[in-house]
């Protein structure tokens, strides 16, 4: 099993998971064309789809993909993606054929329904973990997207995030004003600004690189809820609280 990641717009990633059938299930189809593109040159068939959340950057391709080839769409039950043929949400399984059987976790926050899919050491987060970060909080609340955070990282530490941006440089810059003497992250900005400038994509990454330099999965470290007040100049009560504050610093770095 191959998961190979097809660049759309600016920074975005449509993950293709190839198995040894030459079959392709494709995460996120923001736009049709560059797929179609990378089916026909790597000649692969397309077997599924698996949707995160229904932001227009991941499902826009989807109608034109079903024209090429009637292929199951996976996605959230409670994001409102017309495609969708399988609707799946928490304890439920998305299942096809030749690939890894994929437990759902409901992780609400960046939109309502966003689900995640895990399967073997794989996880396709869409625009809830990032390497280095999070989503921005657009339709949940700040408690609800730290608690699926939190169930992401409860995960096996070697798990490899496929996230659907390459934000990870910007997200290690500012993870550093947070945690300027994280020496893990210190060597991490270092590493990754040297993997991008080779590769251009710092992805995947290890979920237990992330639980060591992410600023949103370490909310329960005294020093980062101090480097929250000193930034909202109060008190916070709780882990969840430092976790709004880190979210809405970035938002404004
Ligand atoms: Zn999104």
């Amino acid at each position: 099993m191959q998961i190979v990641p097809i660049p759309a717009f600016k920074d975005n990633y449509i993950w293709a998971m190839i198995n040894d059938a030459q079959q392709v299930l494709i995460v996120d189809p923001g736009d049709a064309v560059p797929v179609i593109q990378f089916l026909t040159q790597q000649n692969l068939k397309l077997a599924g789809i698996l949707i995160t959340h229904h932001h227009w950057d991941h499902t826009n391709g989807i109608s034109e993909l079903l024209q090429h080839a009637k292929v199951p769409v996976f996605g959230p039950a409670h994001d409102p993606v017309p495609e969708i043929t399988i609707p799946l949400s928490e304890n439920q399984q998305a299942q096809l054929s030749g690939f890894p059987l994929f437990s759902i976790i409901d992780i609400p926050g960046h939109t309502l329904g966003h689900i995640a899919y895990y399967a073997d050491g794989v996880l396709f987060a869409g625009d809830t973990l990032f390497a280095g970060g999070c989503g921005r909080i657009f339709e949940g609340t700040a408690a609800q997207m730290y608690s699926s955070l939190l169930k992401l990282k409860s995960l096996p530490g070697e798990t490899k995030l496929y996230c659907a941006h390459e934000y990870t440089l910007a997200n290690l810059r500012f993870a550093l004003h947070v945690e300027p003497k994280n020496d893990a992250l210190i060597r991490r900005y270092e590493a990754v600004e040297k993997l991008v400038s080779q590769t251009g994509i710092s992805l995947p990454s290890q979920l237990s690189d992330e639980i060591q330099t992410n600023p949103f999965l370490r909310c329960q470290l005294s020093h980062i809820k101090h480097s929250a007040e000193l930034y909202a100049r109060q008190a916070l009560k709780s882990e969840a609280e430092v976790f709004a504050v880190i979210r809405e610093w970035k938002n404004k770095s």
